[in-house]
């Protein structure tokens, strides 16, 4: 318990996770890019820090949950970013959605200085976050994993360590695949049902039961009967992830035919200025390529 903890980036998931350690008991230093974004923090009891290196010169342990892998790298990396701040025998935990390949580097750059560094992205949304019940998938060295475990029980209930360094993030571009390729499915099959003038509310009921039922179907399909696309899991950071699904995959020379599909309908998505739509806003390009909207009164035809 007597460790000296850092969160940097209060975002939708940010800002309930380092909620989630000050209720833990982790008296927490914070940095958000917007003063603004502290407030919840410091009225909870964090102290508000100038920048990340400020965050990491008194930090035992330094978390960090921003959006893209450039992010990730000025945090660290960047004027008064974490390195500059860092003791030796301090740990870096990375929680954000990045480039495998980027982490490996971003570790490599760390442990040169003394510093350990996790790969431990979340599955699971803002829900997850608030309740502490996210899926954590984590890289880096099995003792530095036992170190943080306690911190990561705070935050999540299903944790796994996966294994070198990038791996956690590797385990999230699989997670990020199979759940691109279901929304994509229950997109698909909605319209496929509208068209048909069958009610793609009652085809979700009957198909949440059965061998097709999934959480997609369950949280995304909601949304999307809604029309309710307010995030969530905002369309840029779901693009951003099939971005570097496809990155690694080219490296690899991998082919991923349905997840280059989906990036293709996400591209269509951040085209027509709906990035800041929570992802399940994917229905709006099957509904538009089809002229066939879901939400339509099925009298009308
Ligand atoms: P978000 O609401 O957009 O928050 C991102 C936060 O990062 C913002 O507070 C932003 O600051 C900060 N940030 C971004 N770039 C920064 C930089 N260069 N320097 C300092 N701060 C920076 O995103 P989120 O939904 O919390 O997602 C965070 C990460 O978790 C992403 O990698 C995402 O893929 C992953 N994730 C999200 C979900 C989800 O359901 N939302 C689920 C699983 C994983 P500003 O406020 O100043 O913009």
């Amino acid at each position: 318990m007597n460790v000296n903890v850092g969160f940097i980036g209060l975002g939708i998931m940010g800002k309930p996770m380092a909620l989630n350690l000050i209720r833990g008991g982790y008296p927490l230093r914070v940095y958000g890019r917007r003063v603004e974004s502290m407030e919840p923090l410091t009225a909870a009891g964090a102290q508000a820090c100038a920048s990340p290196a400020e965050v990491a010169r008194n930090a035992d342990l330094i978390f960090i949950m921003v959006s893209d892998t450039q992010d990730v790298e000025q945090v660290i990396l960047g004027p008064e970013g974490v390195i500059s701040g860092a003791r030796p025998g301090c740990t870096v935990v990375d929680m954000s959605t990045i480039s495998p390949a980027a982490t490996r580097s971003l570790a490599a750059q760390l442990t040169a200085r003394g510093v350990e560094m996790l790969d431990a992205p979340v599955s699971g949304g803002e829900t997850e976050a608030v309740n502490g019940a996210l899926s954590i998938m984590v890289g880096g060295k099995p003792e530095v994993f036992t170190l943080v475990k306690p911190l990561f029980e705070r935050l999540g209930k299903n944790i796994v360590y996966i294994g070198g360094n990038g791996t956690g993030q590797l385990a999230k571009a699989c997670n990020q695949i199979l759940v691109t390729l279901s929304i994509e499915g229950v997109a698909e099959a909605f319209t496929f049902a509208r068209k048909n003038g069958v009610d793609p509310g009652r085809v979700r009921e009957a198909l949440l039961g059965g061998f097709a039922g999934n959480k997609s179907l369950e949280v995304q399909g909601k949304r999307m009967l809604d029309h309710d696309f307010r995030p969530g899991f905002k369309v840029r950071l779901h693009q951003k992830d099939l971005r570097i699904i496809m990155e690694t995959a080219h490296q690899m020379g991998l082919a991923l035919p349905g997840s280059a599909l989906v990036a293709q309908n996400m591209n269509a998505l951040m085209g027509s200025g709906e990035g800041d739509l929570d992802s399940s806003a994917l229905v709006n390009v099957i509904e538009r390529l089809n002229e066939t909207y879901i939400t339509a009164p099925l009298h009308k035809g």
